[in-house]
């Protein structure tokens, strides 16, 4: 059994946050007490240098009422994150996290170095390259925060650890494991080998639809806090009515050990009475019973494809990838011609180029993994992923 804290947060409000924060972790069961003078890196989801109000990252007050809570404990604290092309400084900057680092007096975390770990327990990875932050820490605290995302689904605790993982060495994970189903267990053993203390979810504006950067912020007025990553995720999932069965790295977690992701192993905790529906008084609850008073019907999922047949017509010929798997595509008249998504792709070489004549990238959809780091990255929006013509046969 696993318990979720969750805790109603409606606004970024400083003095709201913090009671939140402290009435989360105070009720927070199963984490290891905090020992003075120990050294936590906090590790917030940074995608890119994009400001707080996107709802792309993790919003800087969460980050700094956490801080807070874990500096009155006597803990020594980094923060940082190793964004998709951006350097770390710059996304600190821009993301509202460099005035927190400032005022509470807290060194920026080294993501720029990384360390090679041996991981012989890892399932996919038996060694990563890992930011040197994150090998000098004594531990790491997780804060993820709430979003749709192309091939996971959903981008919470477990993968908000991926970003662990130094500079490009990313982009070749994707390379190497494509499918989502390989994708989230290599992920997994990250989030294995990092193994944070504990993990606190920014739900308080999430992200729906075209995420994990380009999609419509979502007031939710929610933070999350537990021990298990998954079980945090699942909750999350449960929240905004997303099928546990699109968000890959539930049952890699779980596979791996990280967690339970099944809703009737999952314990909800609302420990303050103001937060709670009429019908649990108690404020208890399992995740399978979560009230419909606390859960979003019209959260729009991202658009995705995970079932085990999907995985195989990736890997066919064209035209049954053209049929059967679902593509990115870019609509030209948003598109910036910055050239990012040519810059992140991680095939070599990569699978959209600018032709001659044309500025905006053309896919080759031959080579295309589907990993939708392009999405991932377009400043503009531009990009979305377009559902395969007959991907209903496959059962969705
Ligand atoms: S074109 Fe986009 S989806 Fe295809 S491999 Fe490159 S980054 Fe991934
Ligand atoms: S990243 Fe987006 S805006 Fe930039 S070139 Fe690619 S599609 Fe166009």
């Amino acid at each position: 059994m696993s318990t979720v804290v969750l805790v109603r947060c409606p606004s970024y409000d400083r003095r709201t946050v913090e009671d939140a924060v402290e009435a989360g972790l105070s009720a927070l069961p199963e984490a290891e007490p905090i020992r003075p003078g120990e050294s936590l890196l906090l590790k917030p989801n940074l995608l890119a240098a994009i400001p707080p109000g996107s709802a792309a990252t993790t919003h800087p007050e969460v980050v700094r009422a956490v801080a807070l809570f874990l500096a009155r404990r006597g803990a020594r604290l980094t923060c940082g994150d190793s964004p998709a092309l951006d350097d770390p400084g710059r996304a600190l900057r821009i993301s509202g996290l460099t005035a927190v680092l400032e005022e509470l007096g807290l060194p920026e975390a080294d993501f720029r170095r990384s360390v090679s770990v041996p991981f012989p327990e890892g399932h996919v990875l038996r060694r990563m390259d890992l930011a040197k932050a994150v090998a000098d820490a004594d531990g790491v605290v997780g804060i993820s925060k709430l979003k749709t995302h192309a091939l996971t689904g959903l981008t919470g605790a477990v993968k908000n650890l991926y970003g662990c993982v130094a500079g490009r060495e990313k982009a070749l994970g994707h390379f190497r494991h494509p499918s989502p189903a390989s994708f989230a267990r290599m992920v997994a053993d990250v989030a294995a080998c990092v193994a944070p203390r504990f993990h606190v979810m920014d739900a308080v504006v999430a992200m729906e639809g075209n995420g994990p950067r380009n999609g419509r912020p979502r007031s939710l007025g929610f933070l999350l806090f537990s021990a298990d990553p998954v079980a945090l995720d699942a909750v999350a999932a449960h929240l905004v009515r997303i099928a546990p069965d699109t968000v890959p790295t539930l049952a890699a977690g779980a596979a791996r050990g990280l967690g339970v992701r099944s809703p009737d192993r999952i314990r909800v905790s609302m420990p303050r009475p103001e937060d709670r529906p009429a019908s649990v008084p108690g404020g208890i609850f399992s995740c399978r019973a979560m009230p419909d008073a606390l859960r979003f019907d019209d959260f729009e999922a991202a658009e995705t494809e995970h079932s085990l047949l999907a995985a195989f017509f990736r890997r066919s010929g064209r035209l049954g990838r053209k049929a059967l798997v679902h593509r990115p595509v870019i609509a030209a008249s948003d598109c910036i011609q910055c050239g990012q998504c040519i810059d992140a792709c991680p095939t070599d070489p990569a699978s959209l180029s600018r032709e001659s004549g044309r500025e905006v990238p053309v896919y080759d959809y031959g080579r295309c993994i589907r990993c939708y780091c392009c999405q991932e990255i377009c400043p503009a929006g531009a990009i979305r992923v377009r559902r395969a013509p007959l991907a209903f046969l496959l059962g969705r």
